[in-house]
């Protein structure tokens, strides 16, 4: 079990261990970026490595892209970001503090207001008397506002060159569908992958890595041929997961979100295909098989006022942060609607030709898992911070594939440390390792507990004699003693049985 933390105390323990920082933080730093520090890069790269593993380089149907941030204004326009990625905005009157409209109802009322009309949000905010929390003074009217971040490409600084950076990495598998689907030799169903920065001209940063204006995301789309929608090769690995289910009914009567299995949503229509299922399971399964915590997630349905006009049915996979229930992962079935988007707009034919039906086809997008890196990164940390009363120090319970570095190596005494250097500097090769001799061998191992340094190696007066060393497991702080000869055999064991309780 993990010990509660606010996300605020989370983020004093980034900067205090070197995983995040407030970015440019010399300068005052800038609302909504963050600067990732010596640890925080190994675990976010860790994590990336472990999502485009487990996605793309285990799975014979999906391949992986990466475009480019900056692109053709065009994509932005059919994609309809350019016009109608948009927040409703609440400003004060007086003071003139900008607010978004939908958290600020959902914080003070405690009601869905997630795809609320500008009028509806009007409504609210006067029938409750809800003020600026700065000022306490009246709102203005609701107004919209465009996240898209915009620059010029190239010396003209003119309309003609304007551009956007991307505010999801999703709409380039679109654009390069068919290039790739040519070059692989993909038939249906597949996926395309990619993992990258977006940005979004957020309107209230806040809650640390939660909701920034630059970050990362990991997204998929998943094609199939449209007449197979009920037919997926892959639900019985995952029929007989259990999964915690919030359908828009359950939202709808006030009831409690209910653990099902996923043969059982499926019969009982609350999940209403076989490949949107398997979908959001293996979403799950992934973020269990890296140690999170099972207990804190649950799939939530969109009502049908904050769905996408285009989507057919929308989940997202929830955490429960310390600051509520929020949307870690955005899932929808899309169908046809982007591919259609960008024929028309680009005159384009992108349509493929099925070998077994023998006819073009358009495919269907039949589920866009669309995850944040930023979120994921957060939720690892919650679920691993251990506050160990008994050991006197935070202890960093990461899966050993997630820790930023692999191995710690002491030096009983100093007198040993030429003797110790040598084999750090043979397992660096191998592992993530750092050395440590200063201080006593109790305070190093705190100091490893705290950044979740999965094993540490002492080197003592024996390990001259009998050419061997202590490993001590992080976990369950018991000791063994290896043969210097099988160490590295040893460890890889180890790091790989994910098991740290010997
Ligand atoms: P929200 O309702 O929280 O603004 P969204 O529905 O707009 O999120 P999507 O467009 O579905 O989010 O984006 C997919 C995923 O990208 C999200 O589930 C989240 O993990 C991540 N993400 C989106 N916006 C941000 C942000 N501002 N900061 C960090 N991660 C984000």
């Amino acid at each position: 079990m993990s010990t509660k933390i606010s996300i605020e105390e989370m983020a004093a323990f980034c900067k205090r261990k070197g995983f995040v920082y407030p970015s440019a933080e010399i300068y005052g730093g800038l609302s909504g970026f963050f600067d990732f520090g010596h640890l925080g890069v190994e675990l976010k790269n860790n994590l990336k490595q472990e999502w485009w593993k487990f996605h793309v380089k285990q799975r014979e149907d999906i391949v992986g892209i990466d475009g480019s941030i900056i692109t053709n204004p065009k994509v932005w326009q059919a994609s309809g970001h350019a016009e109608n990625f948009e927040d409703l905005m609440l400003t004060c009157t007086k003071c003139k503090e900008k607010i978004r409209a939908d958290t600020f109802i959902e914080d003070n009322l405690k009601v869905a207001a997630d795809g609320m009309k500008a009028d509806e949000i009007n409504k609210t905010v006067k029938e409750n008397n809800l003020k600026c929390p700065k000022c306490k003074s009246d709102f203005e009217e609701v107004q919209e506002f465009n996240l898209m971040f915009t620059t010029n490409v190239g010396p003209k600084q003119d309309s003609s060159s304007k551009a956007y950076l991307r505010p999801e990495t999703a709409q380039l598998m679109f654009t390069n569908f068919k290039l790739v689907t040519d070059n692989a030799r993909l038939k249906l169903p597949f996926g395309l992958a990619q993992i990258g920065k977006a940005f979004r001209n957020e309107i209230s940063p806040r809650d640390f890595l939660f909701r920034c204006r630059e970050f990362e995301q990991m997204e998929i789309e998943y094609f199939i041929d449209p007449e197979q929608i009920n037919n997926c090769p892959y639900i019985d690995e995952v029929k007989d997961h259990e999964i915690l289910i919030y359908s828009a009914e359950m939202q709808e009567k006030k009831q409690k979100p209910k653990l099902m299995k996923i043969k059982d949503a499926l019969k009982n229509k609350i999940i209403k295909t076989p490949w949107h299922a398997y979908w959001l399971a293996l979403e799950y399964k992934w973020f269990l098989s890296l140690g999170a915590s099972k207990d804190k997630f649950r799939i939530r349905q969109h009502l049908n006022k904050e769905k996408s006009h285009y989507a057919l049915d929308t989940w997202d996979m929830e955490y429960e942060f310390p600051f509520g229930w929020k949307e870690l992962q955005g899932m929808a079935n899309r169908a046809d609607f982007d591919l259609k988007q960008h024929i028309t707009h680009s005159k384009t034919d992108l349509s493929i030709f099925d070998e077994e039906s023998k006819q073009k086809i358009v495919p269907y997008v039949v589920a866009e898992p669309s995850l944040g890196v930023d979120r994921s990164f957060l939720v690892f940390l919650f679920d691993a911070y251990n506050d160990d009363k008994k050991r006197g120090n935070i202890v960093l319970k990461l899966h050993p594939g997630l820790a930023p570095i692999k191995l710690g190596i002491f030096p009983l005494v100093n007198k040993l440390k030429d003797e110790t250097k040598k084999l750090y500097s043979e397992l660096k090769q191998d592992f993530e390792t750092i050395f440590d001799s200063s201080g006593s061998i109790g305070r190093r191992y705190a100091r490893a507990d705290e950044i979740g340094i999965p094993l540490c190696i002492t080197f003592d007066f024996d390990s001259l004699k009998d050419k061997s060393v202590t490993i001590r497991s992080r976990d369950s702080t018991k000791q063994i003693r290896v043969k210097i000869e099988n160490l590295k055999e040893n460890i890889t064991g180890l790091l790989n049985n994910k098991k740290l309780d010997f």
